[in-house]
């Protein structure tokens, strides 16, 4: 952690008109101890930002000091339909919406694969809705073609949503699924489908797919593979404030015994173009103070991230001062999940340049990461060449003054 981190935590710690609740949170923060499940329930409900800032800034320069780890990325989404009608989706479209939707075909994946043939990629991001044509074998095949056209491409690919359905059809158990998935080229799974695990919550917003159990067991199956995945919650509808805690207490259980988990990334619940667009979005603060406490429980969890594209670059800027330590990705507008639910940017994507300066700018440390968190590149003194400006003709330039002047010679 930086001396700065230290000191302010140091203040609150020895502040004798806070909360005496907050206080013994503090001192367990400052003494790197877990906090609890009450606990994490109890900073929801009585902590303000500035306190949570505090907290979360501290844990997250102890982990990673200044350090801020992006990736150069793009997301291959197979289709928007879906079998399942997820309540707060804006993205899928059901089978019998057929017309509104994309389905994209093997060749077309691969051909978009091949269109990062020269740029320097190190992950393709693979998720969609969930069709019974793109079963197994579909994906089997789609994983070994791409690792067989760009073997140090990292294929990071679907969730358990998907996995829990194309086992089933496959009749296979998920401890062979994986392991299949992973001869065939899988490395990495992203961590989306988990939304809130709380049973009643789920039957509530997306009662068909794979329930939590299953989600989580599928993480465990990956994980004794020794292969890595990330891990998601969806925040701000009808959930409570236990609901969440409850969440990422499911997580740190299954990450104390498997240690695969990687990153948590909290995900705002976004209102246009779902059914559930009567429920009012939150605040930034509320984002902030999500980000914060899920880098203060989640102590097991190496990385707090922020999906830029889902809650702005603004938004994204300030998490680093939250606990975030990891802004998705260049995405080079290959994802419409975030779009189409509402989020601010319509077509994400940012140059490596540009998320460079957005970090730097917050005064963080930039680095390239691949997907496992080796560096790629540490940006922190690197100096991006001046591209030439353009050259244009020099035009005789009419200074009023001076023609003025002449006149009156
Ligand atoms: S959230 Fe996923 S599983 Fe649910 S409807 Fe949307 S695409 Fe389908």
């Amino acid at each position: 952690m930086t001396d700065t981190s230290q000191r302010v935590l140091s203040l609150i710690v020895n502040d004798s008109s806070l909360d005496p609740d907050l206080r013994r949170i503090a001192e367990k923060v400052e003494a790197g101890e877990r906090i609890s499940f009450a606990e994490g329930v109890i900073l929801y409900e009585k902590a303000e930002l500035g306190y949570l800032g505090v907290l979360s800034n501290f844990v997250r320069e102890k982990l990673h000091g200044h350090k801020t780890y992006f990736n150069r990325n793009f997301h291959i989404e197979p289709t928007n339909l879906c079998v399942y009608d997820c309540k707060f989706c804006s993205y899928s479209r059901l089978i019998k919406q057929k017309e509104e939707g994309w389905e994209l075909s093997m060749n077309e994946m691969l051909d978009m694969v091949k269109k990062y043939d020269n740029e320097p990629v190190t992950e393709v991001h693979i998720v969609g809705g969930v069709l019974p044509q793109y079963d197994m074998k579909f994906y089997s095949e789609l994983f070994s073609s791409i690792k067989a056209h760009r073997p140090e491409l990292h294929v990071k690919a679907l969730t358990p949503v998907e996995y829990h359905y194309i086992f089933k059809k496959a009749k296979v158990d998920y401890a062979t699924g994986m392991r299949l998935m992973k001869e065939a080229g899988l490395e990495s799974m992203p961590g989306g489908g988990a939304e809130i695990f709380n049973p009643e919550i789920r039957e509530v917003i997306c009662k068909d797919k794979c329930t939590a159990e299953q989600w989580l067991q599928i993480h465990e199956e990956w994980h004794k593979l020794g292969q890595r995945s990330n891990a998601t919650i969806l925040y701000g509808h009808i959930e409570k404030y236990w609901h969440r805690v409850d969440h990422m207490e499911q997580l740190r259980q299954l990450q104390d015994k498997t240690k695969g988990f990687q990153a948590f990334i909290p995900l705002k619940f976004r209102n246009q173009g779902n059914q559930m667009s009567n429920i009012e979005e939150v605040s930034v603060i509320e984002d902030l103070r999500n980000y914060a406490i899920s880098r203060i429980y989640l102590d097991n969890f190496d990385h707090i991230k922020a999906y830029w594209a889902m809650i702005s670059r603004n938004t994204a800027q300030l998490s680093l001062n939250f606990g975030v330590d990891d802004i998705d990705g260049t995405l080079d507008d290959t994802t419409k999940i975030y779009s189409m639910a509402g989020a601010e940017e319509q077509n994400p994507a940012m140059s490596t340049k540009e998320l460079v300066h957005l970090i730097k700018q917050a005064g963080r440390h930039p680095i390239e990461r691949d997907t496992l968190y080796h560096v790629v590149t540490d940006y922190n003194d690197y100096v991006f060449e001046e591209v030439p400006k353009p050259q244009f003709y020099k035009l005789p330039v009419i200074n009023a003054m001076e023609v003025e002047r002449k006149e009156n010679e």
